[in-house]
């Protein structure tokens, strides 16, 4: 069955075929690096990760590129008052988003581009903008978008959302990055240098400026994937005017579809209310993690709803994600307790399974019903279902002591193509069981009391039992055989 998704751009469901065959071009607007990303912020770069996973899972090959915007409006701001260099202000933060995205298991995107690095690009393509009579140069030194001759050359603007031009006055521009439907208007490409600048600023055909920030993803994401590509993600809230300014730049200038499918996430509220840090609803990773709670919990709770709805995101929840963990944990501890093979061996279609495939909790089950119900436009509740299925059955059968090895080895490695996807589960050191833990700690004290016989007996029973100890400076760590 095919793979769809909801096109923002179609406002339909629509089955997903790369331009390229098996190749598949994927743009992420990525953080402005002003300050910590917060929960909000990872709800949709955790959706996005959910998306290249899934392509990759379906066997496309993937290109994903996530920009870094580094120069912006707010970041100016927070320059100017922070009486820093733009490179030391953006740098702290740009860290701290790559630290957060490892620890909540996302994968590091393929290029990661940082707006300040692609200047060239981004003037080179005002001026073609420029040269095809689209973007002008106003008494302000800038360099704006005109509405008005883009439209006039035929083509739409406004393909992301409905626009009303009736209350548009030709000529009208907006300077700042960020604005509503309402102040529709021309918007600034390049921005001329203004005392509140600073230091940042480069030189230009129009003179010293700063880029907008819609031409920054424009100029980034065609010159990593080229003029057309396949996907491009991002927070409702980026439709406008963000990628419909970039809609209108990068098909203005090449007279080219830009992007076939545009994919947007909902946003995240905290406790039923938007985000803000006077309500103190605002959280950031770090808050969480002091708060105890571990990133792949946090991944956990934002993998529970469908992209397109609001997410009410909750303290309870996220202990909730904590006991659904555990509940996964020790299901799948437990395979591997039963000396299964090493999952990356085993197969699906192992001789040893005995039940029908369709059978609910068999491991060709579990990965039809997960991918069926991701393909559908990623319903994630229908994939969670299967997968707590799959761990009830899977439970039973070990306690009615009817799995053979071989049936375990078939059932992880059908839990290892889920986690591939989803990227929640647990080292498999993390998941020794109650038992092994015991014998380790036995085996430490032995060492303690001297006791090398005993301490090397237990390393030999824990041995037999599939598990090796390996001995480092920070303590003993417990190893699958
Ligand atoms: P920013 O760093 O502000 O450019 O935002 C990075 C990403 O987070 C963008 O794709 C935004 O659409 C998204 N975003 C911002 N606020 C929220 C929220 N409350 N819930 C979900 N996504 C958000
Ligand atoms: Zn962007």
């Amino acid at each position: 069955m095919g793979l769809k998704f909801f096109n923002t751009l179609s406002r339909a469901v629509q089955e997903f075929a790369p331009l390229d065959g098996k190749r598949v071009g994927m743009y992420c607007c990525g953080p402005t690096v002003y300050d910590f990303a917060h929960i909000g912020n990872w709800r949709t770069f955790v959706f996005g990760d959910l998306v290249r996973r899934h392509l990759e899972f379906k066997g496309y090959d993937v290109r994903h590129v996530m920009n870094v915007t580094d120069v912006e409006d707010k970041i100016i701001r927070r320059v100017r008052e922070t009486k820093t260099t733009l490179r030391e202000f953006t740098g702290k933060f740009e860290t701290a988003f790559f630290d957060d995205l490892k620890l909540l298991n996302c994968h590091m995107p393929h290029v990661t581009p940082r707006a300040t690095e692609f200047i060239g690009e981004i003037v080179a393509l005002i001026e073609k903008l420029i040269a095809r009579g689209i973007a002008y140069q106003a008494a302000d030194g800038s360099v704006y978008f005109s509405i008005e001759k883009y439209r006039g050359c035929g083509c739409t603007y406004g393909q992301l959302l409905k626009l009303n031009f009736d209350e548009m006055r030709p000529g009208e521009r907006v300077a700042s990055d960020e604005y509503e439907k309402e102040s529709l208007a021309d918007f600034a490409l390049w921005k001329a240098r203004v005392p509140d600048d600073g230091d940042v600023f480069w030189p230009s055909p129009w003179g010293e400026g700063r880029p907008g920030w819609h031409i920054e993803c424009s100029a980034m994401s065609m010159k990593v994937l080229g003029e057309s590509f396949d996907l491009h993600l991002g927070g409702e809230d980026l439709k406008f005017p963000h990628h419909e300014d970039e809609i209108a730049q990068s098909e203005g200038a090449t007279g080219k579809p830009f992007v076939k499918y545009w994919l947007h996430g909902a946003h995240l509220l905290v406790e039923g209310k938007k985000m803000s840090k006077s309500l103190g609803n605002f959280f950031t990773l770090r808050d969480l993690a002091a708060k105890g709670f571990t990133g792949r919990e946090v991944r956990y709770a934002l993998l529970q709803a469908h992209y397109r709805e609001t997410f009410n995101f909750t303290l309870d929840g996220l202990t909730g994600a904590r006991t659904a963990l555990v509940r996964i944990d020790e299901c799948v501890g437990k395979l591997r307790a039963m000396g299964a093979p090493n999952s990356d061996s085993a197969r699906l279609d192992s001789p040893g399974q005995q039940r029908a495939d369709s059978e609910i909790g068999a491991p060709a089950a579990l990965a039809a019903r997960f991918t069926a119900a991701l393909d559908e436009d990623l319903n994630i509740s229908g994939a969670w279902a299967a997968v707590f299925d799959w761990v009830r059955e899977t439970n039973k059968r070990i306690a009615e002591n009817s799995l053979s090895p071989a049936d375990a080895a078939a059932a992880l490695a059908a839990w290892e193509k889920v986690n591939s996807v989803f990227g929640v589960g647990a080292a498999a050191e993390a998941e020794a069981p109650a038992e092994i833990v015991a014998l380790l700690e036995a085996r430490q004290a032995a060492r303690k009391a001297k006791d090398f016989k005993r301490s090397d007996e237990i390393r030999d029973e824990l041995k037999a039992k599939g598990w090796v100890v390996e001995d480092s400076p920070k303590g003993p760590k417990l190893k699958k055989a």
